[in-house]
């Protein structure tokens, strides 16, 4: 057996009660530098550190480069304040008609299912979003579900959060057939950077839940590194493709994570080794507290060219950024047909 399967929490909920939540763990687990302690304390503050202990494995002690600990070490510099940076950047509470509910692009809507993740990642847009006032409970979702029985140009359903595959699998499946009483939904869509994390939460319960659902179900992956990719993470993708799931990435573009060709062209490959295709690149969303993980577009934009360069045209993600009020995500191209 594999070395890696030892680190194996027996139960993902387990593994996240058992998270690592205190910056002074971390930091003797890891061995990092103590003088930059009282900064994560106060970073932490303001939005937790939270770490599942089995993704300390996947990070090299003494190395405060490391890429996976940089998504996840709370550092001074987030205490700042910086101007064009703000608290819901992306204007979502505007475009929430139902609590939980998010419906912004034509035929497709995100339903929020949990307002916590199984990492805290800290240049999350989501860092400052109001979650409690935002979280849809049962009631919640009868109106949701309410909205879509009523709205037949909606074919596509995305699970969304925090992490929607932070809820267990009964309530999954609940939730699956609910939906599946809808006849113009179509496909079933989760984004969740769970099953990169914990690999484990691919248990054999979600398994047969998507070889048995009626919809097309597609999973939308959140990894930014190569390093994130391990043995586990393969097994559980290939379980998923087995299952009929269309497998899919979307990486965040960090400053000092993965801001060069080669390590994208890394990820583009090691991704597709592992059964998933990349499907975004995102430009980090401007809020605050993030400010030292953003690329500039022009840097932004020469990379992906690099990239585009030299990797078949399947494993090149397609570069975008968010705007408020645009009817799709944009790629960064087509930015200027709304900023002029
Ligand atoms: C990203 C997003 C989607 C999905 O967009 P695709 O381009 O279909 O991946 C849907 N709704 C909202 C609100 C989103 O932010
Ligand atoms: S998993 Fe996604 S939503 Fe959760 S903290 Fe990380 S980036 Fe944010």
């Amino acid at each position: 057996m594999n070395e890696s399967h030892i680190f194996l929490e027996k139960n993902w909920q387990t593994a996240l009660q058992t998270a690592i939540t205190d910056p002074q763990e971390l930091f003797q687990l890891l061995d990092l530098d103590e003088k930059l302690l009282p900064a994560a304390y106060a970073a932490a503050k303001h939005f937790p550190l939270k770490v599942p202990r089995s993704l300390i494995t996947r990070i090299q002690k003494r190395n405060i480069n490391d890429p996976i600990l940089r998504q996840i070490l709370p550092l001074g510099s987030e205490t700042k304040e910086q101007e064009g940076y703000s608290k819901d950047p992306l204007q979502e509470k505007k475009f929430n008609v139902i609590p939980g509910l998010l419906h912004k692009y034509h035929g497709r809507l995100l339903l929020t299912l949990a307002g916590i993740c199984g990492i805290n990642c800290r240049y999350c847009f989501r860092r400052d979003f109001p979650y409690a006032e935002n979280n849809p409970g049962t009631t919640g979702w009868n109106k949701a579900l309410e909205y879509i029985a009523n709205n037949p140009s909606i074919t596509e359903v995305i699970l969304s959060g925090g992490d929607p595959l932070i809820v267990n699998d009964h309530l999954l499946v609940e939730l699956g057939q609910k939906l599946s009483k809808i006849t113009h939904l179509k496909r079933l869509r989760i984004h969740s950077r769970m099953p990169i994390i914990l690999p484990e939460r691919i248990t054999p319960e979600f398994i047969h839940w998507c070889s048995t659902s009626r919809f097309k179900m597609i999973l939308v992956n959140h990894c930014n590194h190569s390093q994130e990719l391990n043995e586990n993470v393969a097994h559980a993708m290939q379980s998923l493709v087995k299952a009929g799931v269309t497998v899919l990435n979307q990486t965040v573009l960090l400053k000092g994570v993965n801001d060069n060709a080669q390590t994208l062209i890394e990820l583009s490959e090691n991704l597709f080794a592992a059964n998933i295709l990349p499907y975004y690149l995102h430009m980090l969303d401007k809020v605050q507290g993030a400010a030292h993980f953003d690329v500039k577009q022009e840097v932004a934009q020469d990379l992906h060219w690099q990239i585009t360069q030299q990797l078949p045209g399947f494993l090149v993600p397609k570069l975008v950024c968010e705007y408020p009020g645009a009817p799709a995500k944009l790629s960064v191209e087509h930015l200027t047909l709304f900023t002029g």
